[in-house]
């Protein structure tokens, strides 16, 4: 039944392409498994809109090819300069600092309560949904104040993206490549300033070692590799949490 997501983790895997190049078609695959998740009639639809951002205040972690592909990117917009002055003033702001004493800060992608690199966003980004507006509002309300807030947020959405950046993440281990999550924003600002990174990164130096924000414990991933490649193990996995997302969605 969930064929293709399940598939999705072997074909990030078959890519040839340099591992930077690949990030474009990950983001792709990863946006395909949305939408076959979408397409079940029996899940509800999320309360995501246009014009709703805020999940956009929060700490992204990306890995380190998405830095390159996204960095090299905003380079060829007309106006690169103002938007490395906003990553600039928002590397300052945060700091260096990690939730929950991360600074409540919009995302400098952020203009007109919308995602001015919408098709180039981060693969984290394109994870995240929500059934209810009114608790990702209150969220960010609560989290100005300190205070934690319960979002229902879509897990099955979240678990089919995360599988073609898991394969990606087990491409970089067996390539010797630095693999752990980044800061989005203190990864694109040493990106953006230092034009020996990308090279010095291929070449295998940990350059982000300042800038990690979610440690990866390459053993998971290894272990993982064997469950994604299971395809009975995967489709039991996403039907579980597919009827368990049905289920609590009839209780908001
Ligand atoms: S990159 Fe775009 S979607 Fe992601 S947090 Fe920033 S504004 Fe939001």
């Amino acid at each position: 039944m969930h064929n293709r997501i399940i598939k999705s983790y072997a074909e990030v895997l078959r890519f040839s392409l340099p591992v930077i190049d690949i990030v474009p078609h990950m983001f792709a695959i990863q946006d395909r498994n949305i939408k076959d998740i979408n397409n079940i009639p029996q899940l509800p639809k999320t309360a995501c809109h246009k014009g709703c951002d805020s999940c956009c205040y929060i700490q992204v972690s990306v890995s380190p090819p998405e830095i390159f592909y996204i960095a090299n990117r905003l380079k060829t917009f007309h106006n690169f300069p103002e938007i490395l002055e906003r990553i600039d003033k928002s590397f300052e702001v945060m700091n260096h600092k990690r939730h929950p004493n991360r600074p409540v800060h919009p995302c400098p992608f952020l203009v007109d309560h919308q995602c001015s690199i919408y098709e180039f966003r981060p693969g984290t980004c394109r994870q995240f949904s929500s059934y209810s507006d009114k608790a990702c509002k209150q969220g960010l309300i609560n989290q100005e104040k300190g205070l934690e807030c319960e979002v229902p947020t879509g897990q099955i959405r979240m678990h089919v993206c995360q599988i073609p950046p898991t394969a990606l993440v087990k491409k970089l281990i067996d390539m010797g490549l630095e693999f752990h999550g980044i800061e989005l924003i203190e990864g694109l600002h040493l990106a953006l300033h230092d034009p020996t990174a990308q090279e010095r990164w291929l070449n295998g130096e940990a350059v982000f070692a300042d800038c990690v924000l979610g440690v990866v414990n390459p053993n998971e991933i290894i272990e993982a590799h064997s469950r994604f490649l299971n395809h009975d193990f995967m489709e039991m996995l996403i039907q579980k949490v597919l009827e368990m997302e049905i289920e609590s969605v009839k209780s908001i």
